[in-house]
C-alpha cells in the first residue's frame, strides 16, 4: 500500500481524554445552569413571600391609625420602596420621591391591577440595573387605596455570573482529572489486548472483553486455517518427493546397470522399457501435481473470479467424447465402456469438466474385473439439476475408505493403484475441479458389486 493512502491509527488514551473532557464540561455546564435555575426559582419564591409579609406588616400599621394619611407612610421606613395608590392608579406617596404626583399613573401595573381586582397581587420586572430584576407586591388596603411594596435582586443570570469564575476553574480542573484519569483507564483497557496480542494461541480462551470475541474468533480460526494450512503442505510435500523417489530409485539402478555394462545385451530392452514405464509414471505425477496447484491457484486467487471464463456448455457432447476417448483404454482392460447422454446444459470449463469425466471413467475401468462394464451418463435429475455419473461393476471402495479417496495420495490398495498407473491425485483433482463449479459429489460403493460416483451440478 502507497505510504500517503496508509491508516494512521488514532490514539485511545486522546479519544478518551477528549471523551473524558466533554462528559466532564457537559455536565458541569448543565448542572451550574440547572442549579442556578432551581436555586433561583426558589430564592425568589421566598423573596416574594418576605415581601408580602412586610407589605402585610406595613398596611397593618399604616391602617391601625384613626385617620391614615398618604404621608404617614413615611413613619415605616423598612428599606424597600413603598407606594401607595389610589383606586384610579394616581399615586398618593412613593418613598423614592417627595412629589408623587409627578409620577404616572399605576393603574396599568400588573400587580396594581390585580390588587384592585383581588385584593393583592405581584409582578417581577426586569430592573434597569443589568442582572437584576424587581420584585412587586401590591394589597389593597380597606379604603380603597393599594400598598405596593418593591424590591430588587439579582435575576437568574444574575445569579449564573456570580458562579462563572467557580465554572472556570471547575472546567479547568475537570480537563486536569480526566487527561490523568484518560491515561490510567487507556493503560487500563490496553493492557489486557496486549496480553490476548501476546498470547494468541489461547487468544479464545482469555478474550479480556466481550466487544473482542469476533476479533479473537478469526484470529484463532485464522491460525487454526494455517496450521492445517502448513500441516498439508508439509504431508503433501513429503508424499511428493516419496512417489517421486520410488521411480526414480529404479531409473537410476537400471540406467547405472547399463552404464557399468553388467546388463546383458538381451536384458536390455526390457530394462529401457522399465525405465520409460517409471519416466511415464513420473511423468503423470508431475503433471497432475501440476493441475492441482493450478486448480489451487485458481481457487484462492481473490483478486479475479475463477468461474469468470465459464461458459455454458453440455454434458451431452462432452459425454461422447470422453466416452470415445477411453474406448481403447476400456478395451485394453477388457471392459465394455458404454454411454448415455441426454442434454444437460451447465455453466462451466470444458477442459476441466472433461479432465473429471475423464479421471472418473479412468478409475471405473482401472479398478474393474475383465468382463466388467462401465456406464457414462449425463442428463437432469429429479431434483431439476444437471448431473454426471460413472458407474462401474468393479471391486468397489469399502466403506471407512469412502470419505478418504478425495484426499490426496491416498489409496485403498497402493500396490493395484501404482501397477494402472494411478498417481492417487486423480479423485482429489475431480474434487477440486467440483467445487470449483458449486458442483457436489454423491459416491455410492459396495466392495465386489461396484461404484457409482455422481456429480451434481447447480441449475444454469
Ligand atoms: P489413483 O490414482 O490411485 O487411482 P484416485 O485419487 O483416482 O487415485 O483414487 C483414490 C483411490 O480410490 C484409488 O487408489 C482406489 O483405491 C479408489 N478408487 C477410486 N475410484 C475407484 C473405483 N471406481 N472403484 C474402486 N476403487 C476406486
Amino acid at each position: 500500500m502507497p505510504e500517503q493512502e496508509r491508516k494512521v491509527p488514532r490514539s485511545m488514551a486522546g479519544m478518551l481524554r477528549a471523551a473524558l473532557i466533554w462528559v466532564g464540561m457537559l455536565s458541569l455546564v448543565l448542572s451550574a445552569l440547572g442549579s442556578a435555575f432551581l436555586f433561583h426559582r426558589a430564592y425568589a419564591a421566598q423573596f416574594d413571600r418576605d415581601l408580602a409579609r412586610t407589605a402585610a406588616a406595613v398596611a397593618a400599621g399604616y391602617q391601625n391609625a384613626d385617620a391614615p394619611q398618604p404621608a404617614d407612610l413615611a413613619r415605616f421606613d423598612t428599606g424597600l420602596r413603598l407606594t401607595l395608590i389610589a383606586a384610579d392608579g394616581r399615586v398618593l406617596y412613593d418613598s423614592l420621591t417627595d412629589d408623587p404626583a409627578s409620577l404616572p399613573n399605576h393603574s396599568d401595573r400588573a400587580e396594581v391591577r390585580a390588587a384592585l381586582e383581588s385584593g393583592s397581587g405581584q409582578s417581577v420586572r426586569k430592573s434597569e440595573t443589568a442582572g437584576m430584576e424587581t420584585h412587586y407586591y401590591a394589597l389593597r388596603l380597606a379604603d380603597g387605596t393599594v400598598l405596593r411594596l418593591a424590591d430588587e435582586t439579582s435575576d437568574v443570570w444574575g445569579s449564573y455570573n456570580h458562579a462563572l469564575p467557580i465554572l472556570l476553574v471547575g472546567c479547568l480542573l475537570i480537563a486536569l482529572l480526566a487527561a490523568v484519569m484518560a491515561g490510567l483507564i487507556a493503560r487500563r483497557l490496553v493492557r489486557p489486548i496486549t496480553r490476548m496480542a501476546e498470547h494468541l494461541d489461547t487468544i479464545e480462551a482469555d478474550v479480556p472483553y466481550e466487544e473482542l470475541i469476533p476479533l479473537a474468533h478469526t484470529v484463532q480460526s485464522d491460525r487454526k486455517l494455517r496450521e492445517d494450512n502448513e500441516t498439508i503442505r508439509r504431508e503433501f510435500t513429503a508424499n511428493v518427493s516419496h512417489e517421486l523417489k520410488t521411480p526414480l530409485t529404479s531409473i537410476s539402478g537400471y540406467a547405472e546397470l547399463i552404464e557399468n555394462g553388467m546388463a546383458r545385451p538381451e536384458d536390455i530392452p526390457g530394462f529401457g522399457a522399465r525405465i520409460h514405464k517409471e519416466a511415464r509414471r513420473m511423468i503423470a505425477l508431475v503433471s497432475d501435481i501440476l493441475q492441482l496447484s493450478e486448480l489451487d491457484g485458481m481457487s484462492k486467487d481473490t483478486s479475479r473470479d475463477s468461474t469468470a471464463d465459464f461458459v455454458t456448455l453440455d454434458l451431452e457432447s462432452l459425454v461422447r467424447d470422453v466416452a470415445s476417448g477411453m474406448t481403447m483404454n476400456a478395451r485394453k482392460a477388457y471392459v465394455t465402456l458404454q454411454y448415455h447422454a441426454s442434454p444437460a446444459p451447465v455453466r462451466g470449463s470444458r477442459d476441466l469438466l472433461n479432465e473429471l469425466a475423464t479421471n472418473l471413467c479412468d478409475n471405473a475401468i482401472r479398478y474393474n474385473r475383465p468382463g466388467g462394464h462401465v456406464d457414462l451418463n449425463c442428463g437432469i435429475g429429479p431434483d431439476g439439476c444437471p448431473y454426471l455419473c460413472v458407474e462401474d461393476n468393479g471391486i468397489g471402495i469399502p466403506q471407512d475408505a469412502q470419505s478418504r479417496v478425495f484426499e490426496r495420495f491416498y489409496r485403498v490398495d497402493k500396490s493395484r493403484s501404482k501397477a494402472t498407473g494411478g498417481t492417487g491425485l486423480g479423485l482429489a483433482i475431480v474434487k477440486h475441479i467440483a467445487v470449483l463449479h458449486n458442483a457436489r459429489i454423491d459416491l455410492k460403493s459396495t466392495v465386489g458389486t461396484g461404484t457409482s460416483v455422481r456429480v451434481i451440478f447447480p441449475k444454469v
